[in-house]
């Protein structure tokens, strides 16, 4: 299978100092792939980057085209598309309107469509449609921010820690929905912190330690192996 995206040999760093050093990965068509990590070790950094809100040195290539010099909003219209760590929700605007800000590329009837399979994914937000988002439940934040990124109908979703603060029925939701994702034909870069519940869902993993790829394989490969169930695995409750 063609990869959908592929980075090669890419560095990003922050004025003298290299967070990221020299990775190469690549996602095919309908993948769930994680980036597991201990905090600090590149993942945002990365991910940010391939997204183009970061500088980088290397190669990003999305759909046979080299987008690494893009700006943010080619690059979304490439279909790349990234839900960042801190969900960066407008509170005071309700639940549909922050939907509605994640179409203003797509054309309206491709918007509607596009809102009726976020409100299928995601029942809990058609109900919260008037509610202002400042007053969701950080899971509902999270569903939220998954949403808006869905309106822009990208071919490859990035997900900064969706799990991130929230409790562990609800990371199950999450993490049921990423995978409902695939099933809709959304590619998915994952970074997470709950390597347990990223691996049980990915198709492969990549382990990131001080900027670099230290391992990488398939999600089955990566949680038989010793080293990461001593790192990374010990200690997750869920
Ligand atoms: P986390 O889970 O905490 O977000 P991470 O694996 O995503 O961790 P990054 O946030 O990408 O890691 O950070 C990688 C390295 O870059 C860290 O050493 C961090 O301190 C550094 N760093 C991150 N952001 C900046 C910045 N704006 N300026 C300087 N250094 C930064």
């Amino acid at each position: 299978m063609s990869a959908l995206l592929t980075v090669s040999d890419v560095s990003v760093a922050y004025g003298k100092v290299e967070a990221v050093r020299s990775v190469s990965l690549h996602v095919d068509a309908g993948e769930i792939v994680t980036i597991i990590g201990a905090n600090g070790a590149g993942k945002t950094t990365l991910m940010n980057a391939i997204m183009g809100i970061l500088p980088l040195n290397g190669s990003v290539t999305f759909r046979g085209r080299q987008v690494s010099r893009l700006d943010i909003e080619d690059r979304v219209a490439a279909g790349l598309s990234i839900v960042p760590e801190h969900r960066e929700l407008f509170g005071s605007m309700t639940v549909e309107e922050n939907l509605q800000l994640g179409a203003f590329r797509v054309p309206r009837a491709e918007a509607t469509s596009a809102l009726e399979r976020v409100n299928t994914l995601f029942p809990r937000l058609k109900e919260r449609r008037t509610q202002l988002a400042g007053t969701l439940s950080g899971g509902e934040q999270q569903m939220l921010a998954m949403g808006r990124a869905l309106m822009g109908q990208p071919k490859l979703l990035m997900l900064d820690e969706p799990s991130l603060g929230l409790a562990p029925l609800i990371v199950a939701d999450i993490f049921r929905i990423v995978g409902e994702l695939r099933q809709a034909g959304v590619a998915v870069l994952l970074v997470e912190q709950n390597a347990r519940a990223a691996l049980a869902i990915a198709d492969r993993a990549y382990v990131m330690e001080l900027g670099e790829f230290i391992m990488n394989g398939s999600a089955k490969e990566i949680s038989d192996d010793p080293r990461v169930a001593a790192s990374y695995l010990g200690f997750q409750s869920s």
